[in-house]
C-alpha cells in the first residue's frame, strides 16, 4: 500500500489534470487509466514472446516503457517530454546503469513513473549462459535498481534482446515477477531516425490496434522523437495506460544474494562452475562447450514457438 499509493496519485493527478486542462499542454497525451498488475501468478504480457498472453488493454490503448537507461543525456530529456505530456511509463533499468546514475533513477521513480528492472550488465542473449549466471543476472539486476532507487521498485522484467528460455521464465514466474515483451517494436536501436520510428510506432499500431510500445532510453533518436510521437499518438486517439505493480518487488535475502553472487566472482577464469569454466559462463571469450549449448537451445527455440520469427530476432534491444 505504502508503495504504489503515490505512484497511483501522481498518476491520476496527471490524467485528470489533462482532462480539466490543467496540464500547460494543450494537446497533452496525459493517462487514460492505471492498470493494476497482480505478479503474483508471475504472468506474460507481449505478443512478440508470448503470443497469446497478452497484457488486457482495449482498443487504441498503448503503454509506453524504455529499456537500457538510465543515461543522463538522453533520460533526462525523456522526462521531461513525458512530464510536459502529463503521461507515465515504464522504465526497464538495467542494475549498473542504475548503480552509476543513482539521482537519475530516483528522480524516475519520483516523478511517478513504474521502475522494473533489465538484468545487472544486459549481457546480449541469456540463453549463450548457463541458469545460474541468468539467474544471478536478474536478481543483482533488480537489487542494483532498488538499492539506487533506495524505495521498493516494481516486480517487472524484461528480458535483454528479448531472450528467453524456459528455466528463467518458470523461475520469474516462481518468483511472482512479471515478464514484459513488447508487442510494437519501432526498432529504435536500429540506427533510425526519429522521423522513421514515428512512422514505425503509428504503422504497427494501427495493424494491431493497441499494445506495449518497445523504446530505449539510451538513444538520441528516441528522445527526440518523443515530443512528436505522443502529439501523434494522441492526434490518432492512442491513450497512455499506465502499468503499476499490486506489490513491490521482494528481494531475495541478502545471504542467497551472496550466494549467488559467489558463484560468478571468481578471479580465476578457469574455475569450474556447473560444468563450465567461469570465463566460460561470464562471457568470456565463447568456448566451443558454450557455443554447443548455445547452438542447442536455438534449435530448439527454432522449433514451432518461433517458426514465424521475422528480422527483429537479429537486432539488439
Ligand atoms: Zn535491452
Amino acid at each position: 500500500m505504502i508503495f504504489h499509493l503515490p505512484l497511483l496519485q501522481t498518476s491520476v493527478h496527471a490524467g485528470s489534470s489533462v482532462e480539466s486542462g490543467h496540464c500547460k499542454l494543450k494537446r497533452a497525451i496525459g493517462v487514460s487509466r492505471i492498470l493494476e498488475i497482480d505478479t503474483s501468478t508471475g504472468p506474460r504480457y507481449g505478443r512478440v514472446q508470448f503470443k497469446d498472453q497478452l497484457l488486457p488493454l482495449k482498443h487504441k490503448e498503448v503503454v509506453l516503457t524504455f529499456d537500457d537507461g538510465p543515461l543522463p543525456s538522453v533520460t533526462k530529456s525523456i522526462l521531461r517530454t513525458l512530464k510536459r505530456h502529463c503521461t507515465k511509463a515504464t522504465f526497464f533499468a538495467v542494475g549498473k546503469m542504475a548503480k552509476a546514475y543513482p539521482e537519475l533513477i530516483q528522480r524516475v521513480y519520483d516523478e511517478g513513473h513504474t521502475v522494473g528492472a533489465h538484468t545487472h550488465s544486459h549481457p546480449r542473449d541469456l540463453r549463450h549462459h548457463y541458469f545460474p549466471y541468468s539467474r544471478f543476472q536478474i536478481e543483482r539486476g533488480f537489487q542494483d535498481v532498488q538499492t539506487a532507487t533506495g524505495r521498493p521498485i516494481a516486480p517487472f522484467f524484461r528480458f535483454p534482446g528479448l531472450h528467453d528460455y524456459k528455466e528463467m521464465n518458470n523461475y520469474l514466474s516462481d518468483r511472482h515477477i512479471a515478464n514484459f515483451s513488447v508487442d510494437i517494436v519501432p526498432g529504435d536501436t536500429s540506427g533510425y531516425g526519429p522521423a522513421r520510428i514515428i512512422r514505425n510506432t503509428l504503422s504497427q499500431l494501427r495493424r494491431r490496434g493497441k499494445g506495449i510500445l518497445l523504446l530505449h532510453d539510451i538513444k538520441p533518436a528516441t528522445a527526440a522523437a518523443l515530443p512528436r510521437l505522443l502529439s501523434s499518438l494522441k492526434a490518432h486517439g492512442y491513450k497512455i495506460v499506465h502499468i503499476v505493480p499490486r506489490k513491490p518487488f521482494k528481494p531475495v535475502p541478502i545471504a542467497l544474494m551472496n550466494m549467488l553472487y559467489q558463484d560468478f566472482s571468481h578471479k580465476d577464469p578457469k574455475t569450474i562452475i556447473g560444468g563450465l569454466t567461469y570465463r566460460q559462463l561470464y562471457g568470456g571469450r565463447s568456448s566451443k562447450k558454450t557455443k554447443r549449448i548455445y547452438k542447442k537451445r536455438s534449435r530448439k527455440f527454432r522449433g514451432k514457438k518461433y517458426s514465424k520469427r521475422s528480422s527483429w530476432r537479429k537486432r539488439r534491444y
